[in-house]
């Protein structure tokens, strides 16, 4: 089937270091299924209620990646269960993420996402906060999150030039963080579009929907 023989095309272009988050928002169970049967076990979805619903009916040992702009009064619903956190843009998101994780006697693993695009729209830290976040004592304090690295998308344009930039000033920023945060281990870089360019200014982890499963419709 058509997901299976893109899911092993994405795969060829990757570098063994590089994990895939296939991101399939929007899609139906027998599409991840079909993903599933051909290997793939790390899932992204944008939406806490519609990931839980999935997580509810699939296979047990997928991990399931919340990869959108989260709002702090649905972390609950995905504390018993996420694998990671890509997008996480504010003090007080994590704040949350750790009351829910610790009702969960669970350590939830995060990235924080850090706004490198030119477009406003797009969330995140700036690299101000992102330092003044991570040296705080309260940071110290959070005992059921673990921050293990850093997520950014850029703007969504044909300027390739662009868009490499923006992951190179992201990659320089997660290096420059890991010298006094060796747990930082994770950079989720890279789309459908992007994820090459992505690849070459050092992600770790691709978040690929379309690609894999065609064009959502919305
Ligand atoms: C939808 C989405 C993706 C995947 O986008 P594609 O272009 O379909 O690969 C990646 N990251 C985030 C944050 C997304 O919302």
């Amino acid at each position: 089937m058509g997901i299976a023989k893109n899911l092993t095309a994405i795969q060829k272009q990757l570098p063994s270091h590089v994990s895939l988050v296939a991101v399939s928002k929007t899609k139906p169970i027998e599409d991840i299924k079909a993903a599933y049967d051909a290997g793939q076990r790390i899932f992204g979805e944008n939406k806490v209620q519609e990931m839980t619903q999935k997580w509810e009916v699939l296979p047990e040992d997928i991990q399931w990646h919340m990869i959108g702009h989260l709002q702090r009064n649905k972390v609950k619903y995905m504390a018993p269960y996420v694998s990671l956190i890509h997008g996480v843009d504010s003090w007080r998101l994590l704040q949350e993420i750790d009351k829910q994780a610790k009702k969960c006697q669970r350590i939830i693993r995060c990235l924080l996402q850090v706004h490198i695009a030119r477009e406003s729209t797009k969330f995140g830290f700036d690299e101000t906060e992102l330092r003044t976040v991570l040296a705080s004592e309260s940071f110290g304090s959070l005992t059921h999150i673990s921050v293990v690295g850093l997520m950014g998308m850029a703007t969504f344009t044909n300027d390739q030039e662009q868009i490499r930039g923006e992951f190179r000033y992201l990659k320089q920023i997660y290096t420059s963080l890991k010298g006094d945060l060796p747990q930082l281990n994770n950079l989720s870089m890279g789309m459908s579009g992007d994820f090459k360019i992505a690849i070459e200014e050092g992600s770790t982890m691709v978040r690929i929907g379309s690609s894999i499963f065609g064009a959502r419709n919305y």
